[in-house]
């Protein structure tokens, strides 16, 4: 059992996720987050967070493809631990994904 990063989190990078995370499992290339499934202890503190509801727990996909690429980037990529800037356009982004533009 763990919780997947799935699309909406492409071009966000609010990071609320990462600080909450008491495994630090969050790894993340230029676009996006991955959670790696191995090191996820699916205690769910991150879903609430994120701002745009792109974290679910991987019993509620309705196929593994984001849980596949979640295991494979998570592997390759660096721990992402602290908040970060968020990425240009994320704010207006966030309002459109959310019903707020
Ligand atoms: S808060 Fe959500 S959308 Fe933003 S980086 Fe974390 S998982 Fe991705
Ligand atoms: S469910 Fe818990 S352990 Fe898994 S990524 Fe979210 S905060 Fe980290």
């Amino acid at each position: 059992m763990t919780h997947v990063v799935t699309e909406n989190c492409t071009g966000c990078r609010f990071t609320d996720c990462v600080s909450v995370c008491p495994v630090s499992c969050f790894h993340g290339d230029d676009e996006r987050l991955y959670i790696d499934p191995i090191a996820c202890i699916d205690c769910g503190a991150c879903k609430p967070l994120c701002p745009v509801s792109a974290i679910v727990e991987d019993i509620d996909l309705d196929n593994d493809q984001w849980l596949d690429v979640n295991a494979e980037k998570a592997l390759a990529l660096p721990v992402v631990r602290t908040k970060q800037t968020p990425l240009p356009g994320a704010e207006a982004r966030r309002d459109v994904i959310t019903g707020n533009a």
